[in-house]
């Protein structure tokens, strides 16, 4: 089957194409549960594989065995992590949707992986509380941030807390289709994507890269 066809596909973009000709290496039921979610309407808020791919990368390197998503959809990259991570790792998997997070269950078990995903079905704001209450801060390696942009310093803050030294944030869609060169005052997502941008890139808590892969994704390494 061609990629381009799918949501990882390069379709108007020859070199992104050629990227995920020669790069691309999807589990197979990472693929199915890729083209489970093209059926859905929302499936526009999928992850691109190739940055999928590259953050499990990421979380191999660093050896990360707790890791944190904030906004699971239909949990492509949560499968992702649970198929990179050892087999006692854990992924907190934290959405507000039912019906999103459904569809992916029963790939992650079809994957084999049901047992590392936590999801947690409340504000994620509340659930990075409950961790930091139950006395996790410092202990986890990777956190995904990719839920609603208005709580994204609130996400970076309370990730910060519950990262261990060495560990790494990821967050997503840091460039906003190009909005953040220009945010409009009453377009609330993109002035707390490029506030948050500003603020990082003074951060001295953390290293830094933004990438221009994706939407644009942000590393920041906790020193
Ligand atoms: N990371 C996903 C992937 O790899 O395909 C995509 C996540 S999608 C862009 C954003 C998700 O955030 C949606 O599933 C939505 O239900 C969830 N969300 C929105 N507000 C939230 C909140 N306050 N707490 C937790 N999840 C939230
Ligand atoms: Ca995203």
């Amino acid at each position: 089957m061609s990629i381009s066809k799918s949501h990882c596909g390069g379709k108007d973009n020859p070199l992104l194409q050629y990227v995920l000709n020669h790069s691309l290496r999807e589990h197979p039921v990472l693929q199915k549960l890729r083209l489970r979610t093209m059926e859905d309407s929302w499936n526009i808020m999928m992850v691109a594989c190739e940055q999928s791919q590259f953050m499990a990368n990421v979380a191999k390197l660093i050896r990360a065995k707790k890791i944190i998503e904030i906004g699971v959809y239909t949990g492509y990259n949560t499968l992702n992590m649970a198929l990179t991570s050892p087999d006692d790792g854990v992924i907190i998997a934290c959405d507000i949707s039912e019906e999103y997070t459904s569809i992916g269950k029963p790939f992650w078990k079809e994957a084999g992986v049901e047992h590392k995903i936590d999801l947690r079905l409340q504000p994620a704001l509340k659930t990075l509380d409950d961790l930091l209450a139950a006395g996790e801060a410092g202990t986890f390696d990777f956190v995904f941030i990719d839920a609603d942009k208005v709580n994204y310093d609130n996400y970076y803050e309370k990730s910060l807390q519950l990262l261990r030294k060495g560990g790494v944030i990821a967050i997503d869609n840091v460039l906003w289709s190009g909005r953040v060169i220009n945010p409009s005052p009453e377009d609330a997502d993109t002035v707390a994507i490029d506030k948050l941008n500003k603020k990082l890139h003074k951060d001295t808590r953390i290293s830094l890269s933004m990438l221009t892969v994706g939407d644009g994704l942000t590393l920041a390494i906790k020193l």
